[in-house]
């Protein structure tokens, strides 16, 4: 039976399940609150420097499903980026994520058995390390901690790492080999075109309306519709009647600079606590197009998360993942509203878990 679908957020998302629910023969509107598609993989054309700045940071698609690969390349072609961090601490600049050649320009070592060897000896004996500071000096040495995991951690948290928990660092990924390349996936690349043309093309023939937010006329819309689903934070759905869910948030400083060629790389992570941006991005790298003589850059900066600003990071601590799974259970009660994506569901996710996430979801409501 032909049901009609109501999509609120045409991220990734939402976009996945408007494409399948349409194809398989349902109706379907897309609704967003801002005023372009895409949710935060948006990117903006900037022509004097021919090139598209990623708006809501930087996005770089990654994956090893072939399934995902070929889903993503039905909309888009993709070129051969490489996302090969650096890293600027003081005033040298490091190969990021740690290899072979990080090592080397840490420590001199030359060779994987050098490096391992160089490794061990910097460990500092902690039998029980009580926070993220022991934690990491216990298992990488000083070095490697004050030049890649103190300043960056106390600017993305707003907390020292001695006031973090040891719980929240796992490992600290470090490659023997001189391998630069951040992701272990098997496909990579950027869109060529940008990211908003892949949204264009999902949603070709599906009636968008942007600038609609569905709180304000939730009522109207659900009555209009068989099924919603709802891309948007979930606490808001339900007007945060338990709470609030916790965020950390970004601001983006966009620059246009009248220089061909800011910093030679896409991505660079600033590492020391008292420069205040996290990372800088050149959006010309992720592009592979260097024909302009201006250039398009963003500064990111960590910032405090309250209601009205964009949700960023889900913070992963056990008072939150309660309320979230509280929230589930209210959501249990409106069997007629499917919440997805990464708000819907308060957790990270890249954009091939997102898509394989709404295809997933998308064949239990065909
Ligand atoms: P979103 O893209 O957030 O879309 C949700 C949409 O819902 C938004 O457009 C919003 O406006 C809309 N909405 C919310 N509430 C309402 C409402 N009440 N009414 C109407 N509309 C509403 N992933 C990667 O794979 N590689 C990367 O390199 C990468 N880098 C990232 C960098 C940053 C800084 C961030 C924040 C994320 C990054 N990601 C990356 C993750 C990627 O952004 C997400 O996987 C993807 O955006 C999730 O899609 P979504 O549809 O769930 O959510």
């Amino acid at each position: 039976m032909t049901k009609n679908f109501l999509i609120v957020g045409s991220g990734f998302y939402g976009s996945t399940c408007a494409r399948e629910l349409i194809d398989a023969g349902h109706r379907c509107t897309v609704i967003d609150k801002r005023d372009h598609v895409g949710g935060n993989c948006y990117t903006r054309y900037v022509e004097e420097a021919d090139c598209h700045e990623h708006t809501y940071g930087a996005h770089i698609f990654h994956t090893s499903s072939e399934k995902i690969w070929k889903y993503v390349n039905r909309f888009a072609s993709f070129n051969h980026y490489v996302n090969r961090v650096k890293v600027s601490h003081k005033s040298k600049i490091y190969s990021f994520p740690i290899n072979l050649f990080t090592l080397y320009q840490l420590f001199g070592a030359k060779t994987p058995k050098e490096a391992m060897a160089c490794l061990e000896g910097k460990k500092i004996l902690i039998e029980k390390p009580k926070n993220m500071e022991e934690w990491c000096l216990a298992n990488v040495g000083r070095e490697i901690y004050e030049t890649f995991i103190e300043g960056y951690s106390t600017k993305q948290w707003a907390r020292h790492p001695r006031e973090l928990p040891a719980s929240i660092i796992k490992r600290v990924p470090i490659r023997l080999n001189f391998d630069d390349n951040y992701f272990d996936d098997r496909y990579q690349g950027i869109p060529i075109g940008g990211y908003t043309s892949i949204f264009e093309k999902m949603l070709e023939d599906i009636p968008v309306e942007l600038e609609v937010d569905f709180l304000k006329h939730r009522d109207d819309l659900m009555a209009k519709h068989d099924h919603v689903i709802f891309t948007g934070p979930i606490d808001s759905f339900f007007n945060y009647s338990l709470g609030h869910l916790e965020y950390r948030s970004l601001k983006f400083d966009h620059q246009l600079l009248d220089l061909p060629d800011f910093q030679g790389n896409a991505v660079f992570n600033h590492t020391e606590a008292k420069v205040p941006f996290t990372r800088t991005y050149e959006h010309k790298h992720f592009d592979m197009n260097y024909s302009a003589n201006k250039t398009s850059v963003t500064f990111e900066y960590p910032e405090k998360w309250e209601p009205g600003k964009i949700e960023i990071y889900p913070v992963n601590t056990e008072e939150n993942q309660s309320l979230f799974l509280r929230y589930q259970e209210l959501a249990k009660e409106v069997p007629e509203v499917t919440f997805g994506g990464r708000l819907g569901q308060y957790r990270y996710y890249d954009m091939h878990q997102v898509i394989a996430s709404a295809l997933s979801k998308v064949r239990l409501l065909v």
